[in-house]
């Protein structure tokens, strides 16, 4: 019996777009896990620590027979894996890889050191424009709305996602050049 889990990654440090695909793929290699679904990649302006680079972000749909406290070991093992340095960082600063939780189908998850539904998943387009694109009509088990309907919401608080986050195309994704940290508004 298998679960089906929403993930979201981010990369704001080193080739992005290679270590969203190497999180990927060691996800997929570990025992009880397989990677079902992967959203365009897109650049989004960093929130909370604004100066620091861009990110690439993604989510993807997992299935896995793991329970969340061995599925979350499992993803803080591929970031440390992939040289995630959380010595002396600040936080919410620049990682070569994030990982997080974002849904464990509709289950609710509180324990010391696991929140699920992530408890930002609502107030971030770099996480519900993904969302949106794998799962629109999943709904958020403690708001009971749809992702769709959240990624309005949100677009109502926080203006014109366009502004803030660029689909990344997926011809382009083998050779992340070009890519390398430009701003939104330089681009346009
Ligand atoms: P960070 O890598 O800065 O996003 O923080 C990771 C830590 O956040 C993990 O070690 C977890 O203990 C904690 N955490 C709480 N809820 C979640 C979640 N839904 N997904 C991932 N990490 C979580």
């Amino acid at each position: 019996m298998s679960d089906v889990v929403h993930i979201g990654l981010g990369s704001n440090l080193g080739d992005r777009v290679a270590a969203i695909f190497e999180a990927l793929e060691r996800l997929d290699d570990c025992d009880g896990v397989s990677v079902v679904r992967v959203s365009t990649l897109l650049e989004s302006e960093p929130v909370d620590v604004v100066d620091q680079p861009c990110f690439v972000n993604a989510a993807a749909s997992v299935r896995t027979v793991l329970r969340p406290e061995a599925f979350l070991a499992m993803l803080l093992q591929v970031e440390e894996a992939m040289g995630r340095d959380r010595g002396g960082v600040v936080p919410r600063g620049p990682r070569s890889i994030d990982l997080d939780i974002l849904l464990w189908g509709d289950e609710r998850v509180e324990t010391a050191d696991l929140t699920v539904p992530h408890p930002r998943l609502h107030e971030r387009a770099f996480v519900l424009v993904p969302l949106v694109e794998i799962a629109e009509t999943l709904t958020h088990p403690v708001l009971n709305e749809s992702m769709a309907n959240l990624l309005t919401q949100e677009i109502a608080c926080n203006g014109p996602v366009d502004l803030r986050c660029r689909m990344l195309a997926r011809g382009s994704l083998q050779d992340e050049s070009g890519f390398h940290g430009p701003r939104m508004e330089e681009d346009a």
